[in-house]
């Protein structure tokens, strides 16, 4: 019965190595770290989302290998048969106290949260309205839900309609879409964005998005997930940078970046909104509880950034360094705060194969980057993402920097 798809999926297969946009994983031999071994060789890791160079710090290992003795490995459950602990309450209101929110429930992954966080609270006669880079599990969670949806242009908070010369749409605004689902009559309304854009690192408007909900009676739900730890003065998030923290409604986030690096995610929010995901969500009701190990790093780890900020804080130092010293060399690089630092490549030419060249190139001088291509990125966006690091120390940065400059001079872009 397999023939036909195997000679299907052999063909797109192969189509995808000729267009070289087949996913070819790298093998990291390593635990996760500033330091990681790659073909038995030390790099220095530039890509990953361990922001605050926690994914391997001892003291959320020692917190993991407690709670397994303690709580033992897994539940074989879901929360609501007999897989509540009393860490997995504690971690749900660690994250509420961290967040600065009323209640927090927990998922196996932010994706999940995201997967259930639309479809128990917006039927048909309601208003989804998403910012057209939202993160994929945000587009499949409005799926999933009756809801009417109106997508506005990335980050445009107008009261416009444009013709888009590349696609040939028309696209609107945030507060054109707000219009509209007003004259609609629709009941509830929810404006759902990324806290910060993961590709180019850029950091939504809260304020002003925040402005218009109230404006025009819409919720807030804002995914967190490159933001949670780190973003605004004490690390909370972008409302907290943005000065909007308590005004937005539901905040999703993920444990599996800045806060341990494993795995798991939340929704965090007004407390009914809460109870009612404890009831009817999906991914919550049908999937496993969050194994003990995870729960007990996860809540070391919030306790550090609640005691200090000076791991978020030295992630700002280092992003700050990093930015300007590759800017003053004269790298394309979009401008911003976010320890995402894209560095382009559309202005040169075949600047596809560039991207990849400059990576292989950095990964011999021991910098481990990866370049983003379509369709991950737009066509001509081609870029190395660069992420930094609390786990990067000065001569971590140095090294980089000089790998980049000398890369950069080969290749004849600086
Ligand atoms: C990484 C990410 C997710 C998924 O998080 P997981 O916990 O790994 O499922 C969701 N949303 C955004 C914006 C992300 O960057």
């Amino acid at each position: 019965m397999y023939g036909k798809m195997k000679e299907f999926l052999a063909n797109e297969l192969n189509s995808l190595e000729e267009q070289k946009l087949y996913k070819h994983e790298r093998i990291i031999e390593s635990a996760q770290g500033a330091e990681i071994v790659v073909n038995g060789k030390k790099v220095l890791n530039f890509c990953a989302n361990n922001y605050l160079g926690l994914s391997s710090h001892p003291e959320l290992i020692k917190a993991a290998h407690e709670m397994i003795d303690h709580r033992g490995f897994g539940l074989s459950s879901v929360r609501f048969i007999c897989g509540t602990q009393d860490i997995h309450k504690e971690l749900e209101r660690k994250v509420s106290e961290f967040l600065g929110t009323e209640d927090t429930i927990l998922f196996a992954a932010a994706f999940d949260a995201n997967g259930a966080v639309f479809e128990p609270l917006f039927g048909p006669e309601d208003a989804i309205i998403t910012d057209a880079l939202n993160h994929a599990s945000i587009i499949d969670g409005i799926r999933l839900s009756k809801a009417q949806r109106w997508v506005y242009k990335h980050g445009d908070m107008r009261d416009i309609e444009e013709l888009d010369q590349a696609s040939g749409k028309e696209l609107k605004g945030l507060e054109r879409c707000l219009k509209e689902a007003n004259e609609k009559g629709c009941r509830f309304k929810v404006i759902a964005t990324d806290g910060v854009f993961s590709m180019d690192g850029d950091i939504a408007k809260l304020d002003e998005i925040c402005d218009l909900a109230e404006k025009y009676d819409a919720l807030v739900m804002v995914d967190e997930c490159h933001a949670s730890g780190f973003m605004g003065k004490t690390g909370r998030g972008t409302h907290e940078y943005r000065g909007v923290m308590g005004r937005i409604d539901i905040i999703t986030t993920t444990f599996g970046k800045a806060l341990g690096g494993a795995l798991g995610g939340c929704i965090s929010g007004r407390k009914e909104i809460i109870n009612w995901m404890r009831n009817k969500a999906r991914p919550y009701l049908f999937s496993n509880s969050l194994a003990p190990a995870i729960v007990g790093a996860t809540i070391k780890c919030l306790d550090i950034l609640s005691a200090s900020t000076e791991l978020r804080d030295k992630l700002e130092r280092n992003t700050k360094r990093f930015r300007k010293e590759m800017t003053d060399a004269g790298f394309d690089i979009i401008p911003g705060d976010h320890p995402i630092t894209p560095i382009m490549f559309g202005k040169y030419e075949n600047c596809s194969a560039l991207a990849v060249e400059f990576a292989n190139r950095m990964l011999q001088e021991g910098i481990y980057v990866i370049a983003f291509s379509f369709p991950v990125v737009p066509r001509g966006k081609d870029r190395i993402r660069v992420q930094i690091s609390a786990a990067h120390d000065d001569a971590h940065l140095d090294k980089a920097i000089a790998a980049f400059i000398k890369v950069g001079k080969e290749l004849k872009m600086i």
